[in-house]
């Protein structure tokens, strides 16, 4: 067993191991990836319960998206108040 009152030293030394040995973390959670992770389109990587867009806040915004590719699309529309979709 370890005397307790030293430890200062030796703490440090694991704490720089282990952010030395960086494995992919969960950008959300922060969790260790292993094997399986996913990369998301905002570029960060996720654990599987972050892995959909929802569950992290994605940056990369898939409503945003939606309406930006609407504007491109219909650039006139969006001038009308009243859009009708028969
Ligand atoms: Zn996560
Ligand atoms: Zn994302």
């Amino acid at each position: 067993m370890d005397n307790k009152d030293n430890t200062s030293v030796k703490e440090v030394e694991k704490v720089k191991e282990k952010k030395k040995k960086t494995s992919e973390r969960c950008y959300h959670c922060n969790k260790k990836l292993k094997m399986i992770h996913f990369t998301c389109r905002c570029n960060h990587k996720f654990c599987i319960v972050h892995q959909n867009p929802h569950s992290h806040n994605c940056e990369f915004n898939n409503k945003k998206i939606c309406q930006e590719a609407i504007k491109m699309n219909n650039p006139q529309t969006i001038h009308q108040k009243v859009v009708k979709i028969q």
